[in-house]
């Protein structure tokens, strides 16, 4: 299961992967694009690309 990221183009390391299946992005660009949730990280509990893979799941 090699997946890779949708904006540098680099794999995705399996860790990741495993913990958030959904995503398509590197933990950099996540954190690099992800700045409008990085507020609220430590009030979700969880990273900021999984915050945006929900909102996405909710919206779509
Ligand atoms: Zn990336």
């Amino acid at each position: 299961m090699k997946r890779r990221c949708e904006i540098c183009g680099q794999p995705i390391p399996k860790e990741r992967l495993e913990a958030l299946p959904e995503t398509k992005r590197c933990v950099t660009c996540a954190e690099r694009n992800g700045s409008d949730v990085h507020g609220k990280r430590s009030e979700v509990g969880m990273d900021p690309d999984t915050y945006r893979d929900l909102l996405g799941a909710t919206r779509s």
